[in-house]
Order: structure tokens, then C-alpha cells, then sequence
């Protein structure tokens, strides 16, 4: 039987008392570790975690904090290449892709230390300015925002077992808030790794952090009204969770982030051959082929003018073509598995739903796999669909293929464009290509309210864009509607989620003894 992973609860590392879930290579078949949660002190765990973890974070400053999230991102950064082997075995993904979620959770980390350091040596942070509260100016009003006494109990997704982690600790540990996570069970070893490193470093404060493998049973029990929940993953997961009596009737904060029917739209007047279609398609080919497509930010619908809409698939299909498919070990292959056998199934069970409203652009997933058994490879090549009737195909709007897929879109015109790309009710990222300044600003604009980013690229900023699905923590991460309602990042604005707003009514003598220290 393989290895048994442990839990680190209460400051202790425990097994689970079941036989576990295996942890499987989605390329080879091989079975890696097992993870298990049962008969773990769940109660204890959040208590110790919101009593010791809580204290002590509070009491230091977010200077402090900060430099404790430096130390992590230097554990870590020692200890890559163990982070790139599990990743490899447990998710299939080539170097790049792998880098994406490790190299990405350590940038991630080592930013807010750096945004933690400007707020200097302070426990809380003030809100604004005092205002007057009548006619006097002696009584006042201050608004403050304080840590949080409760636990920060994290629900994962499979596709980033390290950002995932680190995107949301990092402002949870700076703002003083002990951190509890549970990564998806498929991929969870990478994530139990890196919090042993980090708890074998010695670096965090008891209690502060604690990782829980195996089923979620039970967790959101544990949930009190001054813990909050951040959840990534699916809707289903996510109505489960907003419905759980934590949230209905404790007031527990939940923040959402769930699939995504993300867009990118080529301005009307940039023809094919243009800088800014070369952009759109080296972009959407990149995005539908990193992580194989496992990535929320994955740009699902690809708008653009009718007549340009034979050129995009053209230029497209010859880029996808160019991906070779298969066992990430193989220096030749560019892009490597699916995660496990329930999402390649899921995958095959989406494209054939979308199939029935969308024709066939360019089929990867008929292609001969490199080094691949594909009778168990997890592996599928990346698949270009297109409709002629963008406003009848209502699936491409509704259906996120969590996969190497992507849907072509004719549009007539501006407008038909921004309405088409609304039908996906919210999403997290959209991208515009386009030369005109004016014409991106205006689309931009509208797209703000139904989109958490929104990516404006124009020929000056090709070689410094950061990428359609990238995710930088100074921008917001999330999206309204079907998105989920979430907002993570966005440099420091993530620590409001692990705050709580307060309006202090006091005469100014008072208000100016609550002054926080000076910031750096
Ligand atoms: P999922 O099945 O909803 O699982 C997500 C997490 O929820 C896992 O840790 C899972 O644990 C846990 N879970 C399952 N049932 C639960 C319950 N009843 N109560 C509490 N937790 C429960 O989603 P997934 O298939 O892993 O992830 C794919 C989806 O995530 C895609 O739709 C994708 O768009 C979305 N996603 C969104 C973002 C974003 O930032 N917006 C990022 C990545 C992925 P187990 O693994 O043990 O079942």
C-alpha cells in the first residue's frame, strides 16, 4: 500500500484512522500516496487554530507578519525541485505548466510580504478619515478595520495545489488570521508537502497553520461567526457551501470562486494579419493548451468579426497543431494530462454536449498521444469548436469544458459582441485585442461590471503583457455572477476579506490614542 499522508492539526501531525483515498499519476496509472481525514479532532483543530494560531499573529505587527511571509517563500523556494517532482507524478503537467501553480504561489507569497512591509509597524489599520458627527467637531467618527478572531478555513481546487494555498494565505497570515486548508483530494499531496516544509522550518507561530487531506466531512460544522470560508471549485460545491447553516444562520464570510465562461474578443477594424489578431490568436492558443486548459482564466469563447471569423479558425487550428500531446517526461511534448480519469470523462462528455451546437475546428483530441498509453493517460489533445449562430448556441455560452477546449464566435458588431460575451452572466477575466484606443477603452468600460479583469491588449504592450489567465496578485482575482462573487487579491484590498469594518464614535482625545504606529 502506498504512503499515508498525515494531517497537521492542532500543532500535531495525525493520520487519518480510514484506509484512504489514493493519490494517482494521471499519466502512468502508478498509485502515489493516500490521504484520510477521518476520526481527526476536527473541533479541537479549529478551536487550537483560532485560540493559539489567532493569539499569536495578533500580537505581532503586519511588519512582522510580512517578514515571517518572506521566510515561507524562501522554505519554499529551496525546496522546488520536491514541488516540481510531485507535481510532475500527481498532475501531469509539463515544466511550464507545473511552474505556473508552484513558481506562481512563491511570487504570489514573496508580493504580499513586500505589501505587508509598507503597512509598517501596526496591528490594525485605519479606514479612512474621522469624520465629524454633528455640529461640534469634538465627537467623531473613525472607521478602523482589525483582524478577524476567527479561522480562515480554505476549501481548494485540484488545478493549483500551491497557488491556490499560497494566493490565500498570504494575506490571511499578514492580516493575523491562522489559516486552516483543505486541498481537492486528487492533488492534495502538493499542498500537504509544502505546509510540512513550512511547519518543519520552524517559521509560522503555533497554530497558524493546519492542512486537513482526505474528505471534507464535517469542516464546515466547525465554522463559528468570526471564522470566514474561501472556496474555489465547482458551483454545485459552492451552492452546497452557501446554503450550509455556517453561512444562513452564523454569518460566517464566504468567498466564492467557481467556474467561468471567460472571453476574448477581437476589436471590430483589426483584420487578419494585423498585430493585434496575431495577438488575440497566439494568445487564445496559449490559453487553451496551458494546464491543458485546467485553468479558471481559461478563455472558453473567442469572439470575433464575421468576416474574420475563417482567418481565426485557420490561424488557430495551425497553432493548436503545433501541440504535442502526452507523458510530460518526454522532452518533445508541450502539454500533458488532465488530472484524473473523472475529469478526461468530463472533458469528453462537455465537448460532445457543445458538439451538438458547434462544428469542429480543429480536432486534437483524435491525435495520436506521444509516450502515452491512452487507454490510461488522462490525456486529451486541445479541440477548436465554432458556431455560425452565436446567438442560437446557447450551450457555448453556459457549458465551461474544464479542458483543452475552446468555442469560435462570429459577431456583427460591437454591440452584438458585448451581448453575446454577457450570456456568460459574470466571469472572471475577459481579453480585448485591438489597435484603437478609443474603441478598447469604450469596450473595456463596458465590460467592467460583468467582468473581475478585465485585459486590454493593444500592439504597444504586446511583449509586456502579462498574460490573458495569468493571475498577478496586485490585480483582483474573481468575478460577479456564475464566477462566484469572489474577490481575492488586488494587492492590499485582499486583506479586507480577513478584516473586520468597525466605526469607532469617540471625542477626537480619544480617537487620537487610538492612532495605529507609524507605517514605515
Ligand atoms: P469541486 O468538485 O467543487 O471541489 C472543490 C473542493 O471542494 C475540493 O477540495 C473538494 O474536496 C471540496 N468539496 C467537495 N464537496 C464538498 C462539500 N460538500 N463541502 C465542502 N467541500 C467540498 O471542484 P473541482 O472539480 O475540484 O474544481 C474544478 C472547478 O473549480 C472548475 O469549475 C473551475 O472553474 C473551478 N475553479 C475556479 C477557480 C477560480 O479561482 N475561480 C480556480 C480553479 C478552479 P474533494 O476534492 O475531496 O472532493
Amino acid at each position: 500500500m502506498s504512503e499515508l499522508l498525515p494531517n497537521y492539526v492542532a500543532d500535531q501531525w495525525i493520520t487519518g484512522s480510514g484506509a484512504g483515498t489514493g493519490l494517482v499519476d494521471p499519466v502512468t496509472g502508478e498509485a502515489l500516496v493516500r490521504v484520510d481525514a477521518q476520526g481527526l479532532d476536527l473541533a479541537g483543530a479549529f478551536d487550537h487554530a483560532r485560540r493559539v494560531g489567532g493569539q499569536a499573529l495578533r500580537a505581532l505587527t503586519y511588519r512582522q507578519r510580512a517578514a515571517l511571509l518572506a521566510s515561507v517563500a524562501k522554505t519554499l523556494q529551496a525546496n522546488r525541485d520536491a514541488y516540481y517532482a510531485i507535481a510532475l507524478a500527481n498532475s501531469g503537467t509539463v515544466k511550464n505548466d507545473s511552474a505556473i501553480d508552484i513558481d506562481g504561489g512563491i511570487y504570489t507569497i514573496s508580493t504580499y510580504a513586500k505589501l505587508g512591509e509598507t503597512l509598517g509597524d501596526r496591528t490594525f489599520l485605519l479606514d479612512g478619515e474621522a469624520t465629524r458627527l454633528g455640529k461640534e467637531p469634538l465627537f467623531q467618527s473613525q472607521h478602523l478595520q482589525v483582524p478577524t478572531r476567527g479561522v480562515a478555513l480554505f476549501i481548494n481546487a485540484f488545478n493549483f495545489p500551491s497557488w491556490g494555498l499560497w494566493e490565500k494565505a498570504a494575506p490571511a497570515l499578514l492580516s493575523g488570521v491562522p489559516v486552516i486548508v483543505k486541498p481537492a483530494t486528487a492533488t492534495a499531496w502538493l499542498t500537504q508537502r509544502m505546509v510540512k516544509d513550512v511547519i518543519d522550518a520552524g517559521i509560522l507561530p503555533p497554530g497558524a497553520l493546519s492542512v486537513i487531506c482526505g474528505s471534507s466531512a464535517g469542516l464546515l460544522d466547525q465554522l463559528r461567526p468570526f471564522d470566514v470560508v474561501s472556496f474555489t471549485g465547482s458551483a454545485e460545491t459552492a451552492a452546497t457551501i452557501r446554503s450550509h447553516p455556517a453561512v444562513t444562520q452564523r454569518s460566517v464570510r464566504v468567498n466564492i470562486e467557481a467556474d467561468s465562461i471567460n472571453s476574448a474578443l477581437l476589436a471590430p477594424g483589426d483584420a487578419p494579419g494585423s498585430e493585434a489578431f496575431d495577438l488575440l490568436v497566439k494568445e487564445v492558443a496559449r490559453e487553451m493548451t496551458v494546464k491543458s486548459g485546467q485553468k479558471c482564466t481559461a478563455i472558453r469563447r473567442v469572439f470575433v468579426p464575421a468576416a474574420s471569423y475563417d482567418a481565426a479558425a485557420q490561424a488557430i487550428g495551425a497553432r493548436l497543431a503545433k501541440t504535442t500531446v502526452g507523458n510530460p517526461r518526454n522532452e518533445t511534448v508541450r502539454m500533458g494530462a488532465l488530472v484524473n480519469r473523472a475529469q478526461l470523462n468530463s472533458v469528453r462528455e462537455g465537448l460532445a454536449t457543445l458538439r451538438t451546437q458547434a462544428d469542429l475546428l480543429h480536432d486534437g483530441a483524435s491525435r495520436p498521444l506521444v509516450d502515452a498509453d491512452p487507454a490510461i493517460a488522462c490525456c486529451v489533445g486541445p479541440t477548436l469548436l465554432g458556431t455560425r449562430d452565436p446567438d442560437g448556441a446557447d450551450r457555448i455560452h453556459d457549458i465551461e469544458v474544464f479542458g483543452p477546449v475552446a468555442t469560435l464566435v462570429p459577431y456583427r458588431d460591437l454591440p452584438h459582441a458585448l451581448e453575446l460575451i454577457r450570456r456568460g452572466q459574470g466571469s472572471l477575466v475577459a481579453s480585448v485585442y485591438g489597435s484603437d484606443a478609443a474603441t478598447l477603452a469604450c469596450t473595456a468600460l463596458d465590460l467592467a461590471d460583468s467582468h473581475g479583469r478585465v485585459h486590454v491588449i493593444s500592439p504597444d504592450v504586446a511583449a509586456l503583457q502579462t498574460g490573458h489567465g495569468n493571475v498577478m496578485p496586485q490585480s483582483l482575482h474573481g468575478g460577479p455572477g456564475r464566477a462566484g462573487g469572489g474577490e481575492e487579491l488586488g494587492g492590499l484590498r485582499a486583506l479586507n476579506f480577513y478584516h473586520r469594518r468597525s466605526a469607532l464614535q469617540a471625542s477626537t482625545t480619544v480617537l487620537h490614542d487610538v492612532q495605529p504606529a507609524p507605517s514605515a
